[in-house]
């Protein structure tokens, strides 16, 4: 779900990659890596703004140091008057939005932690948030096949624990 036709530049903040695509009333920030204490948002703020898409796929890694500068980036961002979406948010994205609700902001599409009851994969799948909102909302996430034997796949979290990011959102 990135931007087609922005051109991005990675920037290096400590042990996080960030891309950065910027046009005239939308940006794209793609995170990889870790996003500790090392990461200094901060240089973000003023370079994106209009509609700031943030794909969260390759986070594999949060602590509190981290979350502390990605809460000061969205505050920034939205007294700038910038709306934030977050995309693709990886497993260790949500559970650090579940925890602090500060750090939340409109989520397009996330990472859940599914099962094959058959074969014993064990996968994260994408679930987009708007096309299965009302499941969602009762706390149910999407069925899905599974990619090695096609059978039927099913959550393996809790979802009244790990989807606490969706049904309390930011307001
Ligand atoms: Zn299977």
């Amino acid at each position: 779900m990135s931007s087609p036709g922005l051109k991005g530049v990675t920037r290096k903040m400590g042990r996080l990659e960030v891309t950065v695509s910027v046009e005239d009333h939308q940006s794209h920030l793609q995170l990889v890596g870790y996003l500790d204490g090392s990461a200094d948002l901060r240089e973000l703020v003023g370079v994106v703004r209009g509609r700031v898409s943030i794909d969260l796929e390759g986070v594999t890694f949060v602590n509190s140091l981290g979350i502390r500068s990605w809460t000061r980036l969205l505050r920034q961002l939205k007294s700038d008057g910038a709306t934030v979406i977050l995309q693709r948010c990886s497993e260790a994205m949500v559970m650090q939005l579940n925890m602090i609700r500060d750090a939340r902001a409109p989520v397009e599409s996330f990472f859940c932690p599914y099962a094959c009851g058959r074969c014993g994969l064990r996968a994260p799948l994408c679930i987009e948030v708007e096309p299965n909102r009302p499941g969602l909302a009762r706390g149910a996430a999407p069925e899905a096949a599974c990619p090695t034997c096609q059978s039927l796949m099913t959550f393996d979290e809790m979802p009244e624990r790990y989807l606490v990011f969706l049904l309390d959102p930011p307001s």
